[in-house]
């Protein structure tokens, strides 16, 4: 997920009140400030609004966002939050209002939580839901627990299918629609266009995955890390760059006859690969952004006023979630080839320290199992 640091506005009484019963404990990983989390007896969340859901966690993730969230870049998430937005499970109990779902259906929990009914829900922007966008393991309390209390369920959860992989769908809860919506889609990837995605971490490669389902002519992915650009060659790369040299750019530009690429997918969030973008989109080109930015960047508008180019930013909207669901399901994209690594919840901190060393332990996505 794309993180915002963007204020929203405040609802917290609904979304944040406790417990209406006393359910019991269960096991969590909590934030406790920046550089400290911990796995801790929390208690069982239970339904504060009538459109809530209980979801009991089978399988979630960690995202690049919980590493900057345990930097403290992310002020919106404060100390003692339960993290995690991804994963999938079973309805343990739902709210009066709550129809399309009751205990014991196989869920998908969508990253975004949607009202499906304010300004933003309903022109399909549900990452800016006045009262649900990207809360989840932020604002309110996370799916790396036991339990994870679902608000607006009826429109930010998804059905399982029958026979669906379960471990392939706790990718759709963000990265295959953020890889896809803020990457592909915004950096209009088209039939024969040439496209470089800069990052090829989890995110990079669901940019990649999905990038291939509109055929473009080439894609270049760049990556300080051997080990990840081998792994983008069998999901589909056309050719690789290893940046460490400082020299991506030159690369990239005699790989393109010197003219640059028509997508520019930026997937890691620092000022370096922000620029390495702008250094490599050709005339009429776009820049799509999918990376947590932490500091700010140097737009070069002395140099791309008169490309015709565009920039693109985004908070994925999970609008494309059931489509990507069916090409998952039709094994048009296979997102299992993303898991590298398995742990129990019991085992999380474990699972922390494998993710956040990926160039060591070569992880791409862990799945936590409760
Ligand atoms: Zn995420
Ligand atoms: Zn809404």
């Amino acid at each position: 997920m794309t993180a915002t640091t963007i204020p929203k506005p405040a609802h917290p009484a609904k979304l944040n009140a406790s417990p209406s019963i006393d359910a019991g404990t269960m096991k969590a990983l909590v934030y406790r400030g920046p550089g400290k989390k911990a796995l801790e007896d929390h208690p069982r969340p239970g339904i504060t609004a009538p459109g809530d859901a209980i979801v009991k966690i089978w399988k979630t993730t960690i995202c690049g966002t919980d590493l900057h969230i345990l930097k403290g870049d992310v002020p919106t998430c404060q100390p003692g939050r339960i993290l995690g937005h991804e994963g999938v499970g079973v309805i343990d109990e739902v709210g009066a209002a709550v129809t399309a779902f009751k205990p014991g259906d196989r869920v998908l929990i969508s990253c975004i939580t949607a009202c499906g009914k304010c300004e933003y829900c309903r022109r399909g922007m549900y990452s800016h839901c006045t009262t649900g966008g990207w809360i989840l393991g932020n604002e309110i309390d996370g799916t790396q627990a036991e339990y994870v209390r679902i608000p607006h369920a009826d429109t930010s959860l998804y059905p399982i299918p029958q026979g669906a992989d379960e471990e392939a769908l706790v990718m759709l809860s963000d990265i295959l629609p953020t890889g896809f919506e803020c990457g592909v889609l915004n950096g209009k990837v088209a039939p024969g266009s040439t496209v470089a995605i800069v990052g090829s971490g989890p995110i990079g490669l669901a940019a990649l995955l999905t990038a291939q389902l509109y055929s473009p002519a080439e894609i270049i992915m760049v990556d300080l890390d051997d080990n990840r650009l081998e792994v983008a060659r069998t999901f589909g790369a056309t050719q690789t760059v290893n940046s460490k040299d400082g020299k991506a750019a030159d690369a990239v530009m005699a790989m393109t006859g010197k003219r640059g690429v028509d997508t520019a997918i930026e997937a890691v969030g620092i000022p370096a690969t922000f620029e390495l973008c702008q250094a490599i989109v050709a005339p009429g080109g776009t820049i799509a952004n999918i990376g947590v930015h932490g500091a700010k960047v140097d737009l070069h508008l002395e140099r791309l006023w008169s490309h015709n180019i565009a920039i693109t930013t985004r908070l994925v909207d999970t609008v494309t979630t059931a489509m990507l669901l069916k090409t998952v399901q039709s094994k048009k994209i296979d997102p299992t080839r993303l898991i590298t690594d398995h742990y129990e919840l019991d085992r999380i901190l474990d699972a922390y320290e494998t993710f956040g060393n990926a160039a060591k332990t070569k992880a791409l996505k862990v799945i936590i199992e409760t």
